[in-house]
């Protein structure tokens, strides 16, 4: 018996605009795809919020016992500076201004992803397929929707006929718009008059000679298009119709309705079931841009240097002041904010250390099973988080009158207390306990400290071969000295 036959999901469903029940299309096994990031720049702390709303509903699948294939692809190729397919590739663009190769820039924020999503202790996905791995399927895929009359060449691009798409099917269904809206709404710009409508987007493009980033296809060297590599992927690994598919409020439209349109051309299926939407990150009540100084990287909330925070915060204090949020509604990034989470985070994480020496009685005075069924009602609700924290907080206050004496527990529901509040806390919000961190830096720059002192005298006697002994010493254990004008400081390697 697995947990997700008594417990049952409810997801809000962009498609529909309702909360529906989530029913797999595989009993016990759920396909999820989200939209990962375009790697031309260091990842942005929305990019890192809208990835950790996808990893809490990853991690509560799991926890339900449901076999979870994750897919989030890396975009290395295809992603042009503006929607209307014209302006540069993103990647050749930053190679061309740093004068390295695509792949460099490619290689370098792949890695900068991946470092800051394992300090936000996310889980990995089942699979992390790049656009440039499956050129081969993206032109194939181009020839099955040109064979359906969904689209057509143009010198050597090829363009997905939007207008004649929705003479059959429904284009902007999801972002419930209207192609006579759009037709409205459109302007003319320079480089499309290739393209039937305005509205028609590239499935592939000829490469100017200038441009690195080219294939051979049937059409030209060229390149695919952004919203090609989703479909092409999603459908070589999970399957023409599949489950969950996340992403930022921002892709709604037109990268999801694009790739709802090619799944529906190319295989006449629409391919997914449940659509989730992560709402925006903003800043102090503003839209975060570097242009405005209105930003912060992730890396900036861990070392305090940013003019918006006063403190330094640790990555779980970080992941807990995001997930207090519901993913779905809008989240402001402020200093109070932060600070009043890392409060919560402190008296959450004492409590759930407390359990360890809590006195068991032969009786229970709260109904720890109905409190046990309310953190899952609330993840069953749409994966509403700030509820779930909410009752963790409950349990707080229980934990705390224990010890007090004020009110008793069994040694039984000791246990499955413990139980609960790890799986909730560890597994499924994924925090991690930092609390001890602090004490231990601080003991370790106190013994440090002594050894530099120690050193000093050595020197000071002398006795050169002490000093250079307790230097040659910690460089063996990964502590480097570093003697300055202001006296001497270290480093951790
Ligand atoms: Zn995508």
């Amino acid at each position: 018996m697995q947990l997700f036959q008594n417990q049952q999901i409810k997801i809000y469903n962009s498609l529909s605009g309702k909360k529906e029940d989530f029913k797999p299309i595989n009993d016990g096994y759920v396909g999820m795809y989200v939209c990962g990031p375009t790697v031309y720049s260091n990842v942005h702390l929305g990019n890192v919020r809208t990835f950790m709303s996808f990893d809490m509903v990853f991690r509560y699948l799991k926890h339900l016992g449901y076999k979870v294939r994750y897919v989030r692809n890396i975009t290395d190729a295809g992603h042009l500076e503006n929607d209307a397919d014209v302006g540069e590739d993103r990647i050749a663009k930053k190679a061309r201004l740093e004068e390295i190769e695509p792949m460099e820039v490619v290689q370098r924020y792949t890695v900068d992803f991946h470092n800051i999503l394992n300090t936000f202790n996310f889980l990995p996905p089942s699979i992390e397929p790049t656009a440039t791995g499956h050129i081969i399927e993206q032109i194939e895929l181009i020839k099955t929707i040109i064979d359906n009359g969904f689209a057509y060449e143009v010198n050597g691009s090829v363009y997905f006929d939007v207008h004649k798409f929705d003479e059959t099917n429904d284009y902007g269904k999801l972002s419930k718009r209207k192609l006579e809206d759009l037709i409205h709404n459109t302007r003319e710009l320079d480089g499309q008059s290739d393209k039937k409508n305005p509205q028609d987007f590239a499935l592939w493009k000829k490469a100017e000679p200038q441009h690195i980033m080219r294939w051979p296809s049937p059409w030209s060297d060229g390149f695919p298009g952004w919203h090609l590599e989703c479909t092409a992927m999603s459908t070589k690994y999970l399957g023409e119709q599949f489950d969950i598919h996340g992403g930022g409020m921002d892709l709604k439209f037109p990268h999801h309705e694009c790739e709802i349109a090619q799944n529906e051309a190319a295989k006449g299926k629409t391919p997914v079931n449940y659509w989730m939407h992560a709402n925006m990150l903003i800043m102090n009540g503003k839209k975060m841009a570097k242009s405005t100084g209105n930003f912060i990287l992730p890396t900036q909330i861990f070392s305090g240097e940013n003019e918006h925070i006063t403190k330094a915060f640790s990555p779980s204090v970080a992941r807990f002041f995001m997930l207090q949020a519901h993913y779905r509604s809008i989240l402001d990034f402020t200093n109070n904010g932060l600070l009043a989470s890392e409060k919560g985070f402190n008296r959450l994480m004492d409590a759930v250390n407390d359990l360890d020496n809590l006195k068991a009685s032969t009786t229970t005075s709260f109904d720890l099973m109905e409190w046990k069924q309310k953190c899952y009602d609330a993840m069953n609700d749409d994966f509403n988080s700030p509820i779930l924290i909410a009752n963790l907080f409950e349990a707080v206050k229980h934990i705390n009158q224990v010890k007090e004496g004020t009110t008793t527990i069994s040694s039984e529901d000791l246990i499955a207390l413990k139980e609960t509040m790890h799986t909730f806390v560890y597994d499924i919000l994924g925090l991690k306990d930092t609390s001890n961190e602090g004490v231990g830096t601080d003991k370790l720059s106190s013994a440090v400290d002594l050894l530099i002192k120690l050193r000093q005298e050595a020197r000071a006697n002398k006795d050169f071969a002490l000093s250079d002994k307790i230097r040659d010493e910690l460089a063996n254990v990964g502590i480097q000295l570093n003697d300055g004008k202001e006296g001497t400081s270290f480093t951790l390697n």
